[in-house]
C-alpha cells in the first residue's frame, strides 16, 4: 500500500485526520518514548484522528449535563470505542497486505514496562497540527476537538507535510479564562499547575492511563475558551456562535458564580 491508499482506507473507515510520522522525524528520541521501543522495525507512525462533537461539549457549556454528553460522546465512547474500531480495521487492512501493525491507543498506562508514546508530539510529527499555549493540540480543522490514536508499521511512507500553525497568536483565552489560575508565565511559556487542574470542578476530568488526554482538561472553561477562541479561525464553521449565554464557573470549593454575559470567553 502506498501512502495515497493507507489515507484513503483510514478516512473510509471512519478517520477524520490522518498523518505520517517517517522514522527519520522520531529516530532520535529518547528509548522511553521511540516507537522502535515498541516496534524496533517501525518506518512510520500513522496517526489518527476522530472529531470531537461540538455538540458534545454542549451539557458541560450550559453546566446541565457533564456525562452523558461529554463524559460518553466526548471522552469515554470517542476515543475507547469509536477511534479504536477505525484503528483495529486499518491495522487489519495493513496486515492483509503484507506489513505488520501495532494499534495503540493514544496513552500509555505507566508502569508495567510500558514505553510511553508522546501521541502530541507523534501528531505534530505528522503533520497534523501544533502544541498550542493552552497546552491542547490543535488542529486547522478542529481546533481542540479530536481524539487521536496511533497504529506503527514496517511500511516505509512518505510523511504529511509538517502544519505549522499559529492560532494562538495575539490570543490568550484559555488562559484568562481559568478561574483557578493555574496558568502561570515565565520568559513567554505558560506552565500549567497540574495539581490545580486535578480539582477544578469546570469541566476538567480523568481521562483515564490509556487516553490521549490523561488530564482531560478539553471540556473544562479553559477548552471551552480555546473552542470560541478559534471558531472563526477553524474550518469546520457552524450556523451559530458555540457561546450562547453568560459563563459559569466554580471555585476550589465548587461555589458556582455565573459572570456577566461574556460570550467571546476572554475576559471575566
Ligand atoms: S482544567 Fe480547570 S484549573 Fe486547569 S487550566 Fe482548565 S479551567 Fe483552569
Ligand atoms: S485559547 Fe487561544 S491561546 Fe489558548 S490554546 Fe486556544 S488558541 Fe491558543
Amino acid at each position: 500500500m502506498n501512502a495515497s491508499e493507507v489515507k484513503n482506507q483510514a478516512r473510509a473507515l471512519g478517520a477524520d485526520l490522518v498523518g505520517i510520522a517517517p522514522r527519520s522525524r522520531w529516530a532520535d528520541w529518547p528509548a522511553e518514548h521511540n516507537p522502535c521501543s515498541i516496534m524496533p522495525q517501525c518506518q512510520s507512525v500513522i496517526v489518527l484522528g476522530r472529531k470531537i462533537l461540538r455538540g458534545a461539549f454542549r451539557g458541560i457549556e450550559e453546566g446541565t449535563n457533564f456525562g452523558s454528553t461529554y463524559g460518553n460522546f466526548g471522552r469515554g465512547w470517542a476515543e475507547f470505542t469509536f477511534l479504536p474500531r477505525i484503528i483495529y480495521n486499518l491495522a487489519c487492512v495493513l496486515e492483509s497486505s503484507g506489513a505488520e501493525a501495532v494499534p495503540m491507543s493514544g496513552g500509555t498506562p505507566k508502569g508495567q514496562q510500558n514505553v510511553q508514546l508522546e501521541v502530541k508530539a507523534l501528531a505534530q510529527a505528522a503533520g497534523l497540527g501544533s502544541i498550542g499555549k493552552g497546552g491542547f493540540f490543535l488542529t486547522p480543522q478542529y481546533g481542540h476537538r479530536q481524539r487521536l490514536a496511533l497504529l506503527l508499521t514496517d511500511l516505509e511512507l512518505p510523511g504529511n507535510e509538517l502544519n505549522e500553525l499559529n492560532l494562538c497568536q495575539d490570543c490568550q483565552a484559555c488562559i484568562t479564562a481559568c478561574p483557578l489560575q493555574a496558568y502561570s508565565c515565565q520568559n513567554g511559556q505558560f506552565t500549567l499547575n497540574r495539581s490545580l487542574c486535578q480539582q477544578c470542578q469546570n469541566g476538567a476530568a480523568a481521562g483515564g492511563d490509556l487516553s490521549c488526554e490523561p488530564l482531560d482538561r478539553l471540556a473544562a472553561s479553559c477548552g471551552r475558551a480555546c473552542l470560541v477562541a478559534l471558531e472563526d479561525k477553524i474550518e469546520e464553521r457552524f450556523l451559530h456562535k458555540f457561546r450562547q449565554r453568560a459563563v459559569w464557573q466554580r471555585d476550589l470549593l465548587g461555589h458556582p458564580t455565573v459572570l456577566s454575559a461574556n460570550l467571546k470567553g476572554e475576559d471575566k
